[in-house]
């Protein structure tokens, strides 16, 4: 039995991590969930698994309608003690945004092994994430399903090439779903209402994520993640757009040769292959139905239109603070937009003015980059005062 910590268990990705666990009682035991307030979903996951610990890190006691038993754990401080008291095996970091970095820390401190959903924790801080991962013997699993593919992928090819000692992956190509703009004209883009961004024509995801993905900030992010993860420069991963959202990426090899990973599209799949790695168990998902027609297709992505996507591939090249920027920058903006003050347009509009400012340096401290995380956000909420809607 492994003994599962889900972070951000009231999540999307923590539903979907609750449906591969409930599926698979005889090889995982959740021993915590955490949430930031949801409170009701914890007592009620409480009432399912009354021997496990649970953390709310935006609540204290006393904002609670009912007393609290002692495997209750409140605030930042708490989640440490509720992480380190934990005794998991394996962690699946499903909290959103930049607040899962910290959380990612200190799994890795307490030599607990990752499974990464938080693409934020690899984007503001991979090269220090991947020190503490190896100082603590742990590994980090890649969730996100582009990573996720990417990551047995590689795995299987280079053991598949063990023999042979140069490099054999030439390019990394990271699939897109397009998001629901995808087929959109510009000018309608830029003022296209929340309800439009939400509807995400293959994934259902948490509200920031969605959004992400209508202005491709997701993909953004994903190349910086993948940049981290695979230790692979820039100009080798590329970007392809496939709607139907059922190749998660593809890796190619110096003779040229392509290899793909397809599923279906439920995070539930890279949840389970992460949970049960380095060992292949039968989750019970739906295979392929290769009797009828299935539509596989590509196309690039409208870079001239989706702005968000340059700007990530110009962040790599800038290094220092900048993945921090423009992550940070990005969820204020985000933010903005869903409580109506800008425009959908403004979005890249905000983090690319954000960006311009200068924010060369050395991201050799948790601290500084939570520092640097701080000062942009503010930077960008004064960016926002000037140009609310
Ligand atoms: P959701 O918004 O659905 O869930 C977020 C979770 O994080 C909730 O449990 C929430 O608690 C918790 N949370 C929110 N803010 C904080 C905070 N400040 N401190 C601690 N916990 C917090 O997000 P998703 O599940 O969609 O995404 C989670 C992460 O996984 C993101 O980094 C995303 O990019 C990544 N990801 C998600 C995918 C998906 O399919 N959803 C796919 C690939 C990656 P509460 O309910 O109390 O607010
Ligand atoms: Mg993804």
């Amino acid at each position: 039995m492994k003994k599962v910590l889900v972070l951000g268990a009231t999540g999307s990705i923590g539903a979907s991590t609750l449906r591969v666990i409930s599926e698979k009682k005889d090889l995982y035991t959740p021993v915590g969930f955490s949430a930031n307030k949801d409170y009701k979903k914890l007592q009620e996951l409480n009432a399912q698994y009354p021997g496990a610990m649970f953390c709310l890190t935006g609540l204290t006691k006393d904002d609670l309608p009912f007393k609290p038993d002692s495997n209750w754990f409140f605030g930042k401080t708490g989640l440490e003690e509720f992480i380190q008291n934990s005794g998991a095996e394996i962690c699946i970091n499903g909290i959103a945004g930049s607040p899962g970095l910290f959380a990612s820390v200190k799994v890795l401190e307490n030599g607990i092994n990752l499974a990464l959903a938080n693409k934020e924790t690899m984007v503001m801080a991979g090269d220090l994430i991947k020190k503490t991962a190896k100082k603590n013997h742990c590994c980090i699993i890649p969730v996100d399903s582009e990573h996720s593919a990417v990551f047995f992928l590689i795995t299987s090819l280079k053991k598949c090439f063990s023999e042979f000692n140069e490099p054999i992956i030439s390019r990394i190509i990271l699939t897109a779903s397009g998001g629901p703009f995808r087929t959109w004209e510009k000018n309608k883009i830029m003022t296209a209402k929340l309800s439009d961004a939400l509807k995400h024509p293959t994934w259902s995801m948490g509200r920031k994520i969605t959004v992400d993905s209508a202005t491709m900030a997701n993909k953004g992010l994903e190349v910086i993640e993948a940049w981290q993860l695979f230790d692979i420069s820039p100009d080798k991963i590329t970007v392809t757009v496939h709607p139907q959202s059922l190749v998660h990426s593809m890796v190619e090899l110096i003779d040229n040769s392509v290899y793909a990973q397809l599923s279906q599209p439920d995070m539930a799949h890279p949840i389970a292959q992460a949970l049960s790695y380095p060992y292949c168990v039968n989750s019970g998902f739906r295979p392929f139905d290769f009797s009828s027609f299935l539509t596989i297709s590509f196309e690039p992505p409208r870079s001239d239109v989706f702005r968000m996507l340059p700007l990530a591939y110009e962040t790599i090249k800038k290094g220092g603070f900048y993945p921090v920027v423009y992550n940070g920058a990005n969820e204020i903006a985000v933010e903005s937009f869903i409580q109506g003050k800008i425009t959908f347009g403004e979005i890249s509009r905000i983090v690319e003015e954000c960006l311009q400012k200068d924010w060369n340096g050395v991201p050799d401290s948790y601290e500084s980059v939570e520092d640097c995380n701080i000062q942009c956000k503010e930077i960008s909420r004064r960016i926002i005062s000037k140009t609310e809607v």
